[in-house]
Formats: structure tokens, C-alpha cells, sequence
């Protein structure tokens, strides 16, 4: 068979599926691609969803145009596939062969409410968000359960429309990856903006059906609006039964190849083998459809299967991170001042790698990269 028949199969159309579709054309594919979608509205952006979009300076999601790349779009979710055969099947029942394909169906929203429990929201995609932003319209109290980056977008959302928000959490705000010192940063920020955080014993469960609260050890809060940001799950339900997805997700090595030959995987339905964990991130996602889609080919990527930059908007402020993560300990100040709101960071980790964090403080991300490349000292 030539290269140019080559049929080549992307499940899942967001930024992995959509970032490894543009990668097979521009490393010179010219045979068949397929993409199968499950979302109606099509190949958008999530992270302006829980920044502009909900906060209303933006109505519409960020889409990307792929008219330009001769691709046959299904949008009728996957929901099995034959290692054998080498082929998807859709929940139409149309059957998809592929000779390459590349699994990018992302994760969806960790939920917590139990199974005959009506009404919980979470924040995952444009639909959700749709939805979030007319009944932000009508409440006066929230309440958001989680406290990582998308729960404290959540409740900066509420805090600039003046509604008072509750966020609960078992540990601190964003502490589980920032550390401490950032996290106490986020608190005293939060403070002053009047949202409220509540850290709870142990993980809460929903009451009310529908849900219209949480429940405490000792008590229960309710509020207009409940959301959940407890996390998210890998999509691999149409995987079973395939060797390819595990209860982490699917487990990829350096250059994005499963456990099946001829299967590959990029982000946030992915991990690294050696890593064993996910690390589901946009710049990942990003960094994983180039290289699963040079790997289909069977050409060099031009890319690391990891890029470990990340960002996120709390409380008006921009925090971007370049390096590794969890960060421990006390930063080394190299610019300004964190209680002022405007602070360049750097941490040194015990491998001598470091991270540098723009907290507040305009820097570009190609300064960032630069600084925590040349800071890492090597302990060879
Ligand atoms: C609200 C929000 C804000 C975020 N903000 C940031 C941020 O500021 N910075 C950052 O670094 N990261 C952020 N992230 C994380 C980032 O958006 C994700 O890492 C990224 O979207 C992962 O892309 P993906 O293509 O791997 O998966 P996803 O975006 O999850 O997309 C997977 C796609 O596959 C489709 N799909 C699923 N199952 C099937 C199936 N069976 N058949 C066919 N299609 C299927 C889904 O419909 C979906 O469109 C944010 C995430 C959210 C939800």
C-alpha cells in the first residue's frame, strides 16, 4: 500500500484531534483522514470557556475552521473498535476501518452526585457553559465544589458579577499543584474579593434532588447555584475490551504509541507510562497531536511529547507556569512582589529542573520558557 492510501482515523475533535489532523497534512499526508466528533458544537476551545465566555466578554466559543484540510468529519460519537479488523464503529453503527488511528476523546467532568440525583452542573464544555452563564443571571449565592484552577475560575466568574461564592475543598485552592506559597497568595486574594473558601474534612456529597446544596459531616449549605469542579475522567468506554485504556487512561510512551500497534493517543485521554498519571493540559494536548500524528506517518515529530506550560486567569489575575509540577517550598523572587499582586517566581526543584511562575506579571511565555531552561542546573 502507498503512503497516499493510507486511511487515518482521529476519534475525539477537539485541540489533540483537531492539532494532529493539521500535523498529518502538514507533514505531507495526502491520503484519507477521518475525524470523528461527539460534540454538536463542533471543534472549539476550552480554556475561554471558564474565562471569557462565562463572564459574558465573549458569546461564542472559540471554533477552529478545518474546511481548508479535505477531511470526512463524523460527528456521531465512537463507541467500540475491533483491534482485528482495524475498525470504529460510531453509535449510528457506521463502521470506520483505519490503517493508523490516533484516540484524542479527551476527558469528561468528574460528577458526584448519586445515581438517582437530578440537576448537578459542571463545567466542561460550551453547552455547559451555555447553561451556566443564564443561571448565573438569576443567582445571588453560589457554591463550587473543588478548588483547583477550574473551580476558582468558576467562583472569580461569580465574584465579578457580585455573587457570593463558597468554594470547598478538602485542601487549600490550587495547593495540590502550586504549593503552599502560591495557594496562600490565591487565599488572600480571594479574601478580599469576598469569596468565601470552606476546607472540608472529608470529600461532601450533594443534596437535594435536584441538587441544591452540600452536605458537610456536621452540616449542610445550599445555595442558588451548585457546581461541581471535582476533576475530570478520561473518555474510554468505547475502548473496552481493546487493551488500550487502563483505569488511568491510555498509556502512551515518547512517541504517543498505545499498547496496539498502529494505535496512537494525545492528550488529556492520555498518560505517559513512565509518569503514570495524566497531566491534562492544553500545551500536552497540543504538544501529543503533533507527535501522534507524526508517528502515524512513521516520521520523526518535531516536537517532546510533554510541554509543561500551563495557565490560568484567578481573581484578575494571570498566572502562567513554565516547568515542572507539584512546586514545594518558598519561591526565589526575581521580580516584583507577590503581595502586590505582580511577581516573577522561580522554583528549583531537588533534580535541579526549575519552574518559573509569571504571577500577575505581564511576561511572555517564550521569556518564561527561556528562563526556567537556562535556571535548570544539572545534578549529573
Ligand atoms: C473550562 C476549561 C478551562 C480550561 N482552561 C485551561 C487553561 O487555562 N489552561 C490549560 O492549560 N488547560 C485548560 N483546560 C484544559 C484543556 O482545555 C484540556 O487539556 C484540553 O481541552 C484537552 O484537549 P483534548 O483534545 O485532549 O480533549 P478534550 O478537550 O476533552 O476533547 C475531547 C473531544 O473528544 C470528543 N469525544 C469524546 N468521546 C468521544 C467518542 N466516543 N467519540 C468521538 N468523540 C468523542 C469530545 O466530544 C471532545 O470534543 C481547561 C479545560 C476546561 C474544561
Amino acid at each position: 500500500m502507498s503512503a497516499a492510501d493510507r486511511r487515518i482515523v482521529v476519534v475525539g475533535d477537539s485541540i489533540a484531534g483537531c492539532t494532529a489532523v493539521r500535523e498529518l497534512r502538514a507533514r505531507g499526508h495526502q491520503g484519507s483522514i477521518v475525524m470523528i466528533g461527539a460534540d454538536e458544537d463542533g471543534c472549539y476551545a476550552r480554556p475561554p470557556l471558564s474565562k471569557h465566555v462565562l463572564k459574558g466578554e465573549a458569546a461564542e466559543a472559540e471554533t477552529w475552521d478545518l474546511s481548508d484540510l479535505g477531511i470526512t468529519a463524523i460527528v456521531d460519537p465512537a463507541v467500540s473498535m475491533d483491534t482485528t479488523r482495524r475498525v470504529v464503529t460510531t453509535t449510528a453503527g457506521i463502521d470506520v476501518p483505519y490503517d493508523a488511528l490516533i484516540v484524542a476523546t479527551g476527558a469528561s467532568a468528574r460528577r458526584i452526585a448519586g445515581p438517582d440525583q437530578a440537576g448537578e452542573i459542571v463545567l466542561r464544555t460550551f453547552a455547559d457553559v451555555r447553561a451556566l452563564r443564564s443561571t448565573l443571571d438569576e443567582a445571588s449565592t453560589a457554591v463550587v465544589v473543588g478548588a483547583g484552577f477550574l473551580g476558582m475560575e468558576f467562583a472569580s466568574a461569580c465574584a465579578a458579577r457580585g455573587i457570593a461564592v463558597t468554594v470547598v475543598d478538602v485542601d487549600p485552592p490550587l495547593q495540590r499543584l502550586l504549593g503552599s506559597f502560591l495557594s496562600d497568595a490565591i487565599v488572600a486574594r480571594a479574601e478580599a474579593a469576598s469569596v468565601e473558601f470552606v476546607r472540608a474534612d472529608a470529600p461532601v456529597t450533594l443534596v437535594g434532588d435536584p441538587v441544591s446544596g452540600i452536605e458537610f459531616a456536621d452540616r449542610t449549605l445550599t445555595a442558588d447555584l451548585v457546581v461541581t469542579c471535582a476533576g475530570d475522567e478520561p473518555q474510554t468506554s468505547w475502548l473496552d475490551n481493546t487493551g488500550i485504556a487502563d483505569r488511568i487512561g491510555v498509556g502512551i510512551d515518547y512517541r504517543c504509541a498505545t499498547a496496539v500497534p498502529g494505535v496512537f493517543a494525545a492528550g488529556d485521554v492520555a498518560y505517559s507510562r513512565t509518569a503514570s498519571r495524566r497531566a491534562p493540559f492544553w500545551s500536552n494536548a497540543v504538544a501529543q497531536g503533533k507527535v501522534a500524528a507524526a508517528s502515524a506517518l512513521g516520521v520523526e515529530p518535531t516536537c517532546a511529547p510533554t510541554d509543561d506550560y500551563f495557565w490560568t486567569e484567578i481573581l484578575g489575575l494571570s498566572i502562567k507556569v513554565v516547568g515542572p509540577l507539584p512546586l514545594q517550598g518558598d519561591p526565589t523572587v526575581l521580580e516584583g512582589s507577590v503581595d502586590d499582586g505582580s511577581a516573577l517566581l522561580q522554583w528549583t526543584h531537588e533534580d535541579g529542573r526549575t519552574t518559573i511562575v509569571a504571577f500577575g506579571i505581564k511576561k511572555p511565555v517564550g521569556l518564561l520558557r527561556r528562563l526556567a531552561r537556562e535556571n535548570t542546573v544539572s545534578t549529573t
